[in-house]
């Protein structure tokens, strides 16, 4: 038979990789053709740089497919031995509601959303965010929130920041922590201090008053359990002009009064006990509030309301001008990616149990400490603390023999306090929980019985909350906290706001520099096993198997990829990849007795995280212009390396540019830094067109973070999570984060943490592990290939309509294109924002505008993308062309046309009054594609000002909602 197949053929045809990739052989052949190539290779060679491309593949193995992978991934992670977790520390089991489960968190109508940069498409998560903020002033008594921030460790070194930033105690340059803070926020923020050269002070609570300090930080309740009136700590600190900061456990503020109420400038922690897993230890939300007065000084996004173009409520994230974009070296910190998906999680949590049953959910927890410290007291046990909300601090000499029959039991205890272990009881606790929490510590045959002891503690009632402390204000009292409580109400709330967002379920969202690429289903599916899901960070490293070894394939392919020598997974983003790799830089040059080299060199068209980072790690700035093809001007690279070489520490440059171009010259640059004694960042956001083509290790750098939710596959959750690994050279290897608590092999004993969690975000590494292990070698190299494909086919496609700014050689880019479009601006009056908002109307998001030159879109097809979808773009963009030119030929007045009042609502188009100048039937559908796919946008365009001068960051009064 002609057409036989052999056995390995038709296992091929099963593979991941022709799934992950969009355009199917003829849709390539026919892009080929367009670009006038007869094959992807010459292609390829026409774009690449020759000198810096792989003489050798990848090592990662051959692409197998979604079963064996899952099935693989499944023996791996039941390695994994998921104890009942009592170790608290920041981190707590708790019941993700189902409902919330299968509709947010496994749902790609919401993980797979962007930052909401286009608000009228994203009313729906920017309502969930505005819902964490309501809750975060709610529950914290201030009058401020952020969106969310990384995690509670890092949101109290950003509260340290903030404090300085706003102390009135100017000459003081000392951060005061309690000893009994969480160890890990103790490591973060001392890390943090190191670098921004301020003294940290850890002692006795009380102490912070003796000394000059612009802020401090306590924990509320304390690390070990104890609840403490901190009023007067507080007052004493506010006495000083410091800024007294409070780490606080969330689900503990339904019973305790709030930090905000007792004094408190800042108060933050993490959201994560409110129906987010532990994860390894993340991703997680973290939540952060301040006073009104330091709204300018407040880390991260803040959502708030503003009008529409019709006078409707809209919301969008607020007083962008903050943001390390805008402010470069100027701003606040250098979050970008935060946490968006964990922050809505956390948010309908509240949303579904309501204050009542949150409310009980807390009392539960608690009853359950008190029970659990009245059957020991009576035993004769000591208890360190006579106060707690959950957590019993036990003061023991036969700890070793207790914490044995724990673990032979399946349960951790935190144990990293000399002398004295700690139990934490959460949502997840039952009776049963607690009578063998008597047996293991006080040995079987004890005789106590929970049942008599509760309803002891039920008759007697407890003073183990202090009676000043007992929160009296109601709290969550807004209507979308108090409206779904049952499933269906929930379910629908969901996809109300689902719907509203334009995810890429509905169509591509070519984001330049975000990689907005499939984010696989298989990919997706172990994050909620159990076995990753539900375990504590902290758990001792032989019940982490599972995780260590798919963390060890991970980081060995990465190390593959890259062409470095090591990886550290800690870093929560991208940014905190930069601020971890210049605190390498930095350490390195200490150690060779060279702490002066202070000067970081940024090319004028970076991204803003990095002179943000740069600031963090106090570096000295000097930016290097870039000539009239947008690559680094190498003569003023020179010059400059030249000028600042005694005291050069880095360049942070992006590879292949923000423009999109593989510059020619990126190895001489990589030399002329080393010349003058300088290292190499390289920004490894464009990694999608690196990958198994060249590496940053092969061109030349010494470091690099890549965005594992750009070119790893971990989805944007609609503005995070992500992950942010960075990769090093082996003379930077030793000068990786450490942790405090759980020591990562191969860095240095003595190097902090960049974050709460020694392997930060890792529940959701095995999405990346599996794109990897699903794609191969080969599949990963492809893929690279065909991002260049797209992008090159969409260039060529708009060049015929468009300028496009930038080219590398043969007149070819990279994996992105920026389209020019000031002359058309120039001649119509019509801007990039408004281009931005009609693409709506045609049912795309948005290119990524005005970055990294004002008045263009950059564009990323990503190399999954169909040509039938990159087609349907091209059409808008056309399109859109189109009616630029009515406007420039006086058909449409520079008023009244489809452009400036985009995008349209139903209720905008179906309104009784139209006097436009364009029919209804156009506005909505403008070209015959959209009908089949149609995307309402929610909200008129939005009014950015109006929103800044009345900045309103929670929910809006109950009376909005009654029209
Ligand atoms: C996305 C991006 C970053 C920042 O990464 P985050 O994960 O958002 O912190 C840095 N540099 C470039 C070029 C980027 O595109």
């Amino acid at each position: 038979m002609s057409n036989a197949k052999s056995l390995e053929e038709l296992e091929q045809k099963q593979d991941f990789i022709r799934r992950h990739i969009g355009p199917s052989p003829a849709q390539v052949s026919d892009m080929l053709s367009a670009l006038e190539v007869s094959s992807v290779q010459e292609l390829i060679d026409q774009t690449v740089p020759a000198s810096i491309r792989l003489e050798q593949p990848l090592t990662v193995g051959q692409s197998r497919t979604e079963v064996e992978t899952l099935s693989y991934l499944k023996s791996v992670a039941s390695k994994n031995k998921v104890f009942k977790s009592y170790i608290g520390q920041g981190y707590h089991p708790t019941n993700v509601p189902h409902v919330i489960l299968r509709n947010v968190l496994e749902n790609p109508g919401w993980y797979t959303a962007y930052t909401p940069y286009q608000p009228e498409i994203a009313q729906g998560r920017l309502e969930s965010l505005l819902n964490f903020q309501t809750m975060t002033l709610d529950l914290t008594g201030l009058d401020l929130a952020s969106a969310s921030l990384l995690d509670e460790s890092t949101a109290a070194a950003e509260a340290m920041g903030l404090a300085k930033r706003v102390s009135k105690a100017k000459k003081a340059n000392a951060f005061f922590i309690a000893d009994d803070v969480h160890t890990q926020t103790i490591d973060v923020v001392t890390t943090r201090a190191e670098q921004f050269g301020f003294e940290i002070i850890v002692g006795k609570a009380e102490d912070a008053v003796n000394h000059d300090i612009f802020g401090a930080l306590f924990q509320y309740p304390t690390t070990s359990g104890e609840v403490v009136d901190i009023t007067d700590l507080i007052a004493g600190v506010q006495s000083k002009k410091a800024i007294a900061c409070v780490a606080a456990d969330i689900m503990s503020l339904l019973l305790l009064k709030a930090p905000g109420k007792l004094g408190a400038d800042v108060v933050l922690g993490s959201a994560q006990r409110f129906g987010v897993p532990m994860g390894y230890g993340g991703p997680h939300a973290a939540f952060f509030a301040t006073r009104d007065a330091y709204k300018r000084s407040l880390p991260g996004r803040i959502i708030g309301v503003s009008k529409d173009r019709l006078g409707n409520d809209a919301l969008r994230m607020a007083m962008q001008t903050r943001e390390q974009h805008i402010r470069r070296d100027k701003a606040n910190s250098n979050i970008c990616t935060a946490q968006v998906l964990l922050a809505n999680m956390a948010a309908f949590y509240a949303v579904y149990h309501g204050p009542q049953g949150l409310k009980t959910i807390a009392q539960r927890i608690h009853r359950f400490a008190d029970i659990l410290a009245s059957g020991l007291k009576a035993k004769g046990i000591a208890l360190k603390h006579s106060t707690w909300f959950d957590t019993l601090t036990v003061v023991s000499d036969s700890k070793d023999d207790v914490i044995a029959r724990a673990i032979a039991k399946g349960v951790n205890f935190a144990t990293n306090h000399e002398g004295e272990y700690s139990i934490s009881v959460s949502e997840t606790t039952t009776r049963a929980d607690i009578t063998e929490l008597f047996d293991i510590i006080l040995g079987e045959g004890h005789g106590l019985s929970v049942d008599a002891i509760a309803a002891d503690v039920e008759a007697n009632g407890s003073e183990s909350i202090p009676a000043s402390l007992v929160r009296d204000d109601e709290v969550l009292t807004h209507p979308n906290f108090n409206s779904y409580h049952s499933e269906t109400d929930m379910l629908r709330y969901i996809k109300r706001l689902e719907s509203k967002d334009l995810s890429l379920n509905h169509s591509m969202i070519s984001l330049g520099s975000c990689t907005m690429k499939l984010n696989a289903t298989a990919e997706m599916i172990p994050i909620t096993w159990p076995e990753f899901a539900n375990l504590h960070p902290f758990c001792p490293l032989d019940q982490a198997e599972g995780y260590q070894i798919m963390i060890n394939e991970l980081h060995d392919w990465l190390v593959n990829i890259t062409g470095y020598d090591a990886v550290s997974l800690q870093p929560n983003s991208g940014a905190q990849g930069e601020y971890a790799g210049l605190i390498a830089i930095r350490k390195y040059h200490e150690s060779r007795g060279d702490a002066h080299r202070n000067v970081c060199l940024i090319p004028s068209s970076a991204h803003g995280t990095n002179p943000a980072s740069a600031q963090m790690a106090s570096m000295k700035i000097v930016v290097v212009n870039c000539d009239k093809n947008g690559n680094v001007d190498m003569s003023d690279l020179k010059a400059k390396a030249e000028e600042v070489s005694e005291n050069l520490s880095c360049i942070m440059i992006t590879y292949p540019s923000t423009h999109g171009v593989y510059e020619e010259t990126i190895r001489e640059i990589c030399d002329i830094i080393h010349e003058h004694g300088g290292q190499v960042y390289m920004d490894g956001a464009n990694m999608n067109a690196q990958v198994g083509v060249t590496s940053p290790g092969f061109i030349g750098s010494d470091v690099s973070h890549l965005n594992l939710h750009k070119t790893f596959c971990i989805p944007h959750g609609g503005g995070g999570p992500g992950v942010g690994p960075i990769g090093v050279k082996s003379h930077l290897a030793p000068f990786m984060p450490n942790h405090s608590v759980i020591n990562v092999p191969g860095t240095n004993i003595g190097n902090g943490a960049v974050s709460a969690a020694p392997y930060g975000s890792a529940a959701i590494l095995p999405i990346s592990w599996a794109y990897i292990t699903m794609m191969g070698s080969e599949g990963l190299k492809q893929a690279t290939e065909m991002a260049i494909v797209n992008a090159n086919y969409l260039t060529h496609e708009l060049s015929k309509h468009f300028p496009i700014l930038y080219r590398g050689r043969n007149n070819r880019v990279a994996h992105e294109c920026i389209v020019d479009l000031r002359p058309l601006k120039e001649l119509s009056g019509i801007t990039e924002m408004d281009v931005a908002k009609r693409l709506q109307d045609y049912g795309f998001h948005s290119p990524t505008m005005s970055f990294p030159v004002a008045g263009t879109l950059m564009i990323e097809p990503t190399e999954s993308e169909s040509k039938g979808e990159i087609d349907r773009f091209i059409e808008a963009m056309v399109s859109i062309k189109g009616e630029i030119e009515k406007v420039i030929s006086g058909e449409w007045s520079i008023e009244n046309n489809p452009l400036v009042f985009a995008p349209h609502t139903q209720g905008d188009v179906l309104g009784n009054e139209w006097d436009r100048a364009y029919d209804r039937f156009y506005a909505a559908f403008p070209v015959p594609a959209v009908a089949k796919n149609k995307f309402w946008p929610t909200v008129t365009r939005i009014d950015d000002v109006y929103g800044d001068r009345n900045l309103v960051c929670s929910c809006p009064a109950v009376e909005t909602y009654r029209d």
